[in-house]
């Protein structure tokens, strides 16, 4: 586990209410239901801290946990964990979409503390259309990202061989994006120690 207290920090639904830019920040994005919040909550060992945090209508703010440091605040953590909203929601109001589309935007371009993102795709699904658009937005914004594949259990072994290479054949296409991908279930426990040593790494790097 990362070493200190995971303790929540606040929910931002614009740039201007993010906190001071002092230590670095590890992103995780993905459409809705990709298995997010599974995976920061077996990442950092809290069962539900991604959930309980997260109450309904936050879905669309930046929420942020911070990593080590003093749960009081009397001293800095070591760096944040910054849980990004869902997309591609079936039946998204396009004032939503729009919304989404600039906090996300401004985050990845105007973000300095950013050290990498985490992008979350399912198993079951491979990279979607609207996980193009997202990486395409953190090509242009300079941001790294590593592909995360979700829920591996869920499909059987020679289905996931196959989602695999088409996802790193897709991400050697895009210039923001580790040739390298993780495959992980949260629920399993598969891939979450290696996964884990990455963000410290990324956070530290
Ligand atoms: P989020 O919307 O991206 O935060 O997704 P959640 O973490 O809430 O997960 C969505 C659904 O997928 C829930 O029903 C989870 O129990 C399930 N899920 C998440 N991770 C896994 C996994 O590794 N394996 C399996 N089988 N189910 C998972």
């Amino acid at each position: 586990l990362f070493s200190g207290p995971v303790t929540f920090l606040l929910s931002a639904p614009a740039i201007k209410f993010l906190p001071e830019p002092t230590v670095p920040e590890i992103a995780f994005a993905g459409r809705s239901n990709v298995g997010k919040s599974s995976l920061l909550n077996a990442l950092t060992g809290r069962k539900a801290i991604a959930r309980t945090s997260v109450t309904p209508g936050r879905t669309q703010e930046l929420n942020y946990f911070n990593v080590g440091g003093a749960e009081d605040g009397s001293e800095e953590p070591e760096f944040r964990l910054v849980d990004m909203p869902g997309y591609g929601f079936a039946k998204a109001p396009p004032a939503i979409v729009k919304k989404w589309r600039f906090l996300v935007n401004d985050y990845l371009r105007g973000r300095q503390v950013l050290r990498r993102c985490l992008l979350l795709i399912d198993s079951r699904h491979g990279i979607k259309p609207v996980d193009l658009e997202i990486m395409e937005m953190m090509d242009i914004a300079g941001v790294s990202y590593r592909v995360v594949m979700t829920k591996a259990d869920k499909v059987k072994a020679s289905e996931l061989a196959k989602t695999i290479e088409k996802v790193m054949a897709e991400a050697r296409k895009h210039a923001g994006a580790y040739p390298e991908i993780s495959v992980t279930s949260s629920e399993k426990g598969m891939g979450i120690e290696e996964l884990r040593g990455f963000v410290l790494q990324s956070a530290e790097g």
